[in-house]
């Protein structure tokens, strides 16, 4: 097995240039796909020059054969296992239940980074022959770092995707005092890692470790931190624990010296943290803003909106429609909810057939996740070419006959002009601007911001209530008919 020594290096540089390629193919939808086919191709050669690695079981007293087969055959059972079931979940998730797929995998990733930290601090940290004979030899610092960030991703994200399954309160968890209390939290498993470092005998008769403390207090600073998010914040802070995951891989692979680990973290890391700043950017708030401030349970008070309501009928809609010349759509949250993307596509290729120009308007938090309006559209069959960024489609609503919104409310309000609300200064699609515009929702209900949207009110709009999904089916029938 002696090349094995020859080709780790070598493959894990080819790895890493794999993983920097599918970063780059998946900034683009078209591409995407194939960017996830080289990562996992990556990530396969980098597992498996790992797992054949002798070196990687230390020898200390050990020979490398009987090693390799005890650890063949447990890491065979864990791949298996792992993999199996990653398998199954991947094949069986649906696409609006794709943020707390992601949640849970990232969070077994900040837990891997834990328990590699762990393994190495309780290596060097026991008498020789607790662990097997491995030898004991000096803390890695790094060990400590790379453990507290990997068990407070770990706790996080499991907390979001507790929150986003539904099975604990979306609602923001607060109580007085709560950033002292969590900042302690902190703090003391801070000074348990010192102490664990400083001396593990220390106090050698007290029946816990200082290092099971350690992790402990960082896995319950990890459910703290995420309890006072509200649901819908979820995805940027999935994004904020999956950028800490990755800090936590690379710092690991500092302390083991592993290159593969250390340039897949910072890779991870990097990514992780400008989507999050890029995601809290789009909402006009900052990370911070988003962490500590309970997002979502306060309401606005205070504002008059004047105008009224007015409803309209599915006819009236597919007649303005088959006589306009361009129409754009902004989807939202409710399209997802509403599953319409499908009936969406399908009014779209009839407007075409009839000659209208149809373009759609994506907001850059849309929905609930970050491309989340890309990816449902691409899965019903919408061209990307027929969807364009903010930017690109604000000036174009003044020459616009009819903006429909689907189930958008937020990413539509006209309040983020408006100073004092909790929304100012996010860019907002300004629908409001073309001849008509016709909104698609069940009932009153809010956006995720929970304020009023005075673009239902004004002169120019008109409301289409229903679940998306059923309103969309009788506009296409009514268009059928014309
Ligand atoms: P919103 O959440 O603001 O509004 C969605 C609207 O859809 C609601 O007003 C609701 O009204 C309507 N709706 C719900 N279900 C249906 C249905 N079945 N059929 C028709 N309509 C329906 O959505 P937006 O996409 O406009 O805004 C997203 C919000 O989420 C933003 O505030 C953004 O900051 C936030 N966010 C986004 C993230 C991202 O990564 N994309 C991450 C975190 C937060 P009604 O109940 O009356 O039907």
């Amino acid at each position: 097995m002696e090349w094995i020594y020859d080709i780790i290096e070598p493959v894990y540089f080819v790895a890493a240039i794999l993983f920097v390629l599918a970063l780059r193919a998946m900034s683009d939808p078209a591409t995407a796909r194939r960017g996830i086919v080289w990562a996992g191709i990556g990530m396969f050669f980098a597992v498996a020059v790992t797992v054949l690695i002798p070196a990687t079981f230390y020898d200390g007293g050990i020979t490398p054969t009987s090693t390799l087969e005890v650890n063949f055959v447990l890491m065979g059972i864990a791949v298996a296992i792992g993999g199996a079931m990653a398998y199954y979940a991947a094949i069986k998730v649906k696409m609006t239940n794709m943020p707390q797929m992601v949640a849970i995998y990232n969070g077994m990733g900040g837990g891997a980074a834990a328990a590699i930290a762990a393994v190495d601090l309780m290596r060097n940290g026991l008498p020789s022959g607790l662990l097997g004979g491995l030898p004991s030899g000096a803390y890695s610092p790094l060990d400590l770092v790379g453990g507290m960030i990997g068990s407070v991703s770990f706790a996080g994200s499991l907390i979001a995707f507790l929150k986003l399954q539904g099975w604990m309160t979306q609602k923001p968890v607060t109580f007085p005092g709560q950033n002292i209390v969590n900042s302690l939290v902190l703090i003391l498993a801070a000074v348990f890692g010192v102490l664990f470092v400083y001396d593990p005998a220390l106090f050698a008769g007290i029946p816990i470790s200082f290092l099971a403390l350690f992790f402990l207090f960082g896995l319950l600073y990890g459910i703290m931190m995420a309890l006072p998010i509200g649901g819908a914040d979820m995805p940027v802070v999935i994004s904020l624990f999956n950028a800490l995951t990755g800090i936590a891989v690379g710092i690991d692979g500092f302390a083991l010296t592993n290159f593969a680990m250390i340039i897949a973290g910072v890779i991870v890391g990097a990514a992780g943290s400008l989507l999050t700043y890029l995601m809290a950017k789009a909402m006009n708030r900052s990370i911070s803003n988003v962490l500590f401030s309970a997002f979502g349970s306060k309401e606005e008070t205070g504002v008059e909106i004047k105008g009224s309501l007015k409803p309209t009928d599915p006819d009236d809609v597919a007649m303005q429609l088959a006589y306009a010349s361009k129409v754009i759509i902004a989807p939202g949250y409710g399209m997802a909810v509403a599953q319409a993307q499908g009936k969406v596509k399908e009014m779209c290729d009839i407007l075409e057939q009839k000659g209208v120009t149809v373009k759609f308007a994506i907001h850059p938090v849309a929905g609930r996740m970050p491309g989340h309006m890309n990816v449902l559209l691409a899965e019903a069959g919408v061209s990307y070419d027929k969807l364009f960024d903010i930017d690109e489609i604000n000036p174009e609503f003044a020459t616009t006959d009819v903006a429909m919104v689907i189930g958008a409310n937020d990413t539509v309000n006209p309040a983020a002009h408006r100073q004092g609300s909790p929304l100012f200064g996010m860019p907002v699609l300004e629908v409001e601007q073309a001849k008509a515009v016709v909104v698609l929702k069940r009932g009153q209900g809010k956006g995720f911001a929970g304020i009023e949207n005075d673009l239902f009110y004004r002169d120019n709009c008109k409301m289409l209530y229903g679940d998306a999904t059923d309103s969309l089916a009788k506009v296409v029938q009514a268009l059928k008919k014309l």
